[in-house]
């Protein structure tokens, strides 16, 4: 059992921490070392375990400074050799244990954002880093729209009820471009009310759920009959697209919107 709490950094990034009934605490994505000690040093946090998704240095700037701040870390990361601090390599598929905090977090393998990121998560929460936000996705640097797409369907097919711990708080904008291409859908026209609300008394949209995106997301709803047409319209395709050619239309008009 652990609670998870937000570390907001930069201007619109939460690194996550997970937090145990003693005290100690393992933070995914510390990109910025000033606020998590802080936060620990605030609650009287043990620090035991770093998580990273990937390699941007939003994600990992922080992490130099918390291992020459605290002895006995592990670092948990992918398993490619841009990551020379990781101390447990992490592959698809991976169950990892955090020994101090007696966490069990699933690993799976999500290209696209960039190659080698990935996202760990249990029963009840998925951290998803850069790969999957509320209402959007993260961009494509270096992996294909197809990559993503795959990425991204493997990440709708857990537990609906969980938490999704994104790595930014684009909600606003992502929201923006979901109505602009699924205008239609009620569950996004509600969401909008719902987030904006929380917007304006400076609270987080996140944790969403996975069941929520689900309903409300333009990039887990390719296959959707309204978001095929408008992009058909959009970009002069004649009907009917593949929902990855759909996919790929929908990352394509984001990156310019
Ligand atoms: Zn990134």
């Amino acid at each position: 059992m652990y609670q998870v709490f937000a570390i907001p950094a930069f201007s619109d990034n939460y690194l996550w921490a997970l937090v145990t009934k003693d005290g100690n605490c393992a933070i995914v994505d510390p990109g910025d070392a000033t606020p998590v000690i802080e936060f620990l040093q605030k609650h009287n946090y043990t620090l035991t375990d770093i998580l990273l998704t990937h390699h941007h240095s939003d994600h990992i700037g922080g992490v130099d400074t918390l291992l020459n701040t605290y002895s006995n870390i592990n670092v948990y990361g992918p398993s490619t050799s841009r990551f020379p601090m990781v101390t447990i390599p992490c592959k698809d598929n991976d169950e990892i244990v955090l020994p101090k905090l007696n966490i069990k977090l699933n690993v799976m393998e999500v290209p696209g954002h960039t190659l080698d990121h990935i996202c760990y998560f249990d029963h009840d929460n998925i951290f998803s880093g850069d790969t999957l936000f509320s209402a959007g996705c993260g961009r494509l640097f270096e992996g294909t729209p197809e990559q993503m797409y795959n990425s991204l369907n493997r990440i709708s097919e857990l537990n609906e009820n969980a938490n999704v711990y994104c790595a930014h708080e684009y909600t606003s904008a992502n929201i923006k471009f979901a109505l602009t291409v699924n205008q239609n859908n009620q569950d996004l026209v509600n969401y909008n009310e719902v987030t904006k609300a929380l917007i304006k008394d400076n609270k987080p949209t996140i944790p969403t759920l996975l069941s929520t995106e689900l309903k409300i997301n333009p990039f887990l709803r390719s296959n959707d009959q309204n978001i095929k047409q408008t992009i058909s319209q959009k970009f002069n395709l004649i009907l009917p697209i593949s929902d990855l050619e759909c996919f790929t239309y929908l990352r394509k008009w984001k990156d310019q919107f």
